[in-house]
């Protein structure tokens, strides 16, 4: 192909004159912000429409439910990801561990997120809470309350339900229990739930509460929202019989209170669009953001000052466990050696 010269400036020029036009209008843009989300979409979406609503920065996610933080580390400086959504502090560790996080300073999330529910150095933050607690039979339990040390009783021999000890909500409750107690007693405790258990430890959380129901156990180990899932799972109306069946205790409100876990971020280290990733945990730590998040994934606001939604507030007020997720961290890796060492997810027959 051949230009004349006087084609090839005007070519030039025009885009020269694009390119201005296009830089200038930059700056007045709001952009965009990436997401890479182990949480599911509904439980999150409604936020970011309002946050987008509200700002004009434009939220891309992808939705996975495990690979994204090899993901982000494969990707290294070229990844897009400027937000890691996940939950519990095994995760959030895991990715702080792999290096694939760096510092947010913020006034505004240290105001509105409590020092036990964020990294002390900014790696990750906590924007929801959720206690772990116990589902008990409503038919055949007629305690009222209840201590996680109770449920090594041997009077709950057969009794109870759990999912894996591996799993990051159980290895974070072991955790805490070693905190308290140390590891020689939380050893011995661990012994005797494992020998309480009616089964071996297989499922999720819902799955035992199925347990109860059917009558294979009368106490199941749990997250709070699950509950509210269940409640309210139109697609899966049987769930609805499973919730129906169980009343909640929190345990150790009388003392050190209930375990409390996360689900939280992290900004990703090589964000592209670090400012608005900023940006977004602000709108999420917010009111208004802490009141969406509370009333749609039943979660309590790590927020003070923010009710957790009616259905929440139904199953009573509960003191959390002062704890900071930080030291749970520290202490996950003997928490998961000890579950290993008692065999836990053997069952309760080996
Ligand atoms: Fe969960």
């Amino acid at each position: 192909m051949r230009f004349s010269s006087a084609r090839v400036i005007a070519l030039a020029l025009a885009s020269f004159v694009l390119s201005v036009v296009f830089a200038e209008r930059l700056p007045a843009e709001a952009g965009e912000v990436n997401i890479y989300s182990y949480r599911q979409p509904y439980l999150i979406n409604p936020l970011l429409k309002t946050f987008t609503k509200e700002t004009g920065i434009k939220v891309n996610v992808i939705f996975a439910e495990k690979g994204l933080i090899e993901r982000i580390q494969a990707e290294g400086r070229n990844s897009p990801a400027d937000l890691l959504l996940t939950v519990d502090i095994g995760n959030l560790e895991q990715a702080t561990a792999a290096g694939i996080a760096q510092p947010v300073q913020s006034a505004t999330l240290e105001e509105a997120i409590p020092p036990a529910y964020r990294a002390a150095d900014g790696e990750w933050w906590g924007l929801t809470r959720r206690a772990r607690v116990v589902y008990a039979s409503k038919e055949r339990v007629k305690a009222d309350h209840i201590t996680y040390e109770d449920l090594a009783d041997p009077k709950w021999r057969g009794k109870i339900c759990v999912r894996s000890g591996q799993h990051v909500y159980n290895v974070a409750l072991i955790a805490s229990m070693i905190a308290h107690r140390g590891e020689a007693e939380t050893e011995a405790w661990l012994r005797g739930v494992k020998a309480n258990l009616a089964r071996k430890p297989a499922g999720d959380d819902r799955l035992q509460v199925k347990g109860v129901y059917a009558g294979e156990c009368d106490l199941a180990i749990g997250n709070t929202y699950y509950m509210g899932a269940m409640l309210q799972n139109d697609k899966q109306p049987e769930q609805k019989e499973w919730a129906n069946s169980v009343k909640l205790l929190f345990p150790n409100t009388e003392d050190r209170g209930t375990h409390v876990n996360v689900s939280g971020a992290i900004l990703a280290k090589n964000a592209p669009h670090k400012e608005n990733a900023v940006k977004l945990l602000e709108f999420l730590a917010s009111d208004e953001g802490q009141r969406m998040y509370a009333e749609v994934n039943n979660e309590y606001p790590v927020k003070k000052g923010i009710p957790p939604s009616d259905l929440v507030k139904s199953w009573g007020d509960f003191k959390p466990d002062p704890i900071t997720l930080d030291e749970i961290g520290d202490l996950r890796k003997k928490a998961s050696e000890l579950v290993d060492k008692v065999g836990f997810d053997e069952g309760p027959s080996s």
